[in-house]
């Protein structure tokens, strides 16, 4: 059976992206195609995805009924493909044709009137799912995240029959909270501001929204999906979450196998594939070169691409870097974000310039040769909804080193006695997520190293495990099958 579905989302790569979510909302229509999923993508027109609509020819459409006066102000939807996706684009000028992050001002302060603006996402999801458009209407709104999380609500409430839905949580860190009096100006019925709709603490969550009324919840890894229905991962939803039981579920992430080519990638030194690891050699060696370390093909060189906060455990590597020092390992990093980790990164390079090379910014290039040059790969990261790095690394045979914390303890095979026998495994995994055992994992990582035959066997069971989207496609389609045809 084809299915029609919409996609509710504030961003989607490669129109407009500042993060997973984006990368997510991207590729997922791609890969839904071969499973007979026809996606359309609702997003917002910023003025990067309104040069886009331009560029494509788009055809300029209504809003639906009940968006417009809404939003108080005039506007279109535009209609066109791009990337081999068929956009929907919602302009209203005055909310979304703005310099700028798509979320923040230039103050790096959230955009005042973000409740008008995601509420006017919501309802042109939940109208466009009612009324459909130009003569397609979906059987399911996909929805992603707290800026999209209205559109479940407002068709709950509209007393319609309705599409199914489906609500994805990239990060429940983010609300999407709004003072209880704008329920009136939004147009929510007043059941809205009670327990039982969108109230959290005392204000509308936008991200409750989607909780609350959708068929589906989905999150980015199994593993996660069980931690944010603790107390310790709920972040005060988890026991909403445990309410819906059976409806919340995991889908993993996964990468784009075209711009993750092992075979085939312009940054690194020396294309390779399974077969041909001992070309690796090459690559580290331009990586050691690069980042001012002793070039030394023996010496374990470990790895670090991420984002430099909290959430990633980094504090806790730098916390442990005389250990890794004295294995006689070397560590390269590419990161940025908060200012303390970056200093202490450059500190402990300028200190020790042979075994720690440091590169503070975000650098696409680099962050391939990266992974086509380490041997291991640290994510100690203290929670983890799903985690590309990772998946990268196995894809270009960097062994990933991760913390036992949701999409990283879904995605990577500890290397234990057993699963070294069986020849399946593809990392290390360690826990509690604490300095200490953050030292023993590299302990291990470096025995495991010296032993050559059983580490290029990870590397290669890494580099023929399947991170691509085609699993996580199936599941989403079979996900959407289920609500329209329940067992
Ligand atoms: P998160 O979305 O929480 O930052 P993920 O592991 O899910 O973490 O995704 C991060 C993505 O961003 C990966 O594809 C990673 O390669 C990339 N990335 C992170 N930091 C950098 C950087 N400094 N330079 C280049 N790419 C980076």
């Amino acid at each position: 059976m084809s299915l029609a579905v919409l996609s509710v989302a504030s961003e989607a790569y490669p129109l407009i992206k500042t993060g997973g979510l984006g990368d997510v909302a991207g590729a997922l229509p791609l890969a839904l195609a071969a499973e007979g999923v026809q996606m359309r993508t609702l997003i917002p027109a910023y003025p990067a995805v309104r040069r886009a609509a331009q560029a494509a020819g788009a055809r300029v459409l209504d809003l639906p009924v009940g968006v417009a006066d809404q939003a108080g102000g005039r506007g279109n939807l535009f209609a066109f493909s791009a990337h081999g996706l068929d956009w929907l684009a919602l302009d209203i000028p005055h909310l979304f044709d703005r310099p700028g992050s798509p979320y923040l001002g230039s103050d790096g302060r959230d955009w005042p009137d973000n409740p008008q603006r995601f509420a006017a996402l919501g309802r042109a999801g939940a109208e466009i799912g009612l009324q459909g458009v130009e003569g397609w209407k979906p059987n399911i709104v996909h929805a992603h995240d707290w800026q999209a999380g209205l559109t479940a609500a407002y068709l709950a409430y509209s007393g319609q029959p309705r599409p199914g839905t489906v609500f994805t949580i990239h990060n429940l860190a983010f609300a999407g909270k709004m003072p209880l009096a704008q329920r009136v100006p939004l147009r929510l019925p007043p059941e809205a501001a009670s327990m039982d709709g969108l109230e959290f603490y005392g204000s509308l969550s936008l991200l409750k929204s989607g909780l609350q009324f959708s068929d589906r919840i989905t999150t980015v890894s199994p593993s996660y999906a069980s931690e944010i229905c603790t107390p310790e991962g709920g972040m005060g939803f988890d026991g909403l979450l445990r309410a819906r039981g059976d409806a919340v579920s995991g889908v993993l992430n996964g990468i784009d196998t075209l711009a993750w080519n092992p075979t085939a990638d312009p940054a690194l030194s020396a294309p390779f594939d399974a077969k041909t690891l001992k070309k690796r050699a090459a690559n580290k060696a331009a990586l050691q070169a690069r980042l001012g370390l002793a070039v030394e093909p023996d010496t374990l060189l470990f790895g670090v691409v991420s984002r430099l906060t909290w959430q990633k455990g980094l504090d806790l590597l730098l916390e442990v870097l005389p250990e890794l020092t004295e294995l006689g390992a070397q560590l390269a990093m590419l990161g940025a974000g908060d200012r303390p980790l970056e200093d202490g990164f450059r500190a402990a390079a300028a200190a020790n310039p042979s075994q720690i090379g440091v590169v503070v910014g975000y650098d696409e290039a680099l962050a391939h040769l990266m992974q086509g040059g380490v041997d291991a790969l640290l994510v100690p990261s203290r929670f983890e909804p799903c985690g590309l790095t990772q998946l990268c690394a196995l894809r270009y045979g960097a062994v990933p080193v991760v913390a036992r914390v949701g999409g990283l303890a879904d995605t990577v095979i500890d290397a234990n006695p057993a699963a070294i026998a069986a020849g399946a495994a593809t990392g290390v995994q360690f826990s509690p997520i604490t300095a200490m055992a953050l030292t023993q994992a590299m302990g291990r990582t470096a025995k495991l190293y010296a032993q050559k035959a059983v580490w290029a066997k990870m590397q290669t069971s890494g580099l023929n495990s399947d991170v691509s989207w085609r699993g996580p496609a199936q599941h989403y389609a079979a996900l959407y099958r289920s609500i329209l045809q329940p067992a």
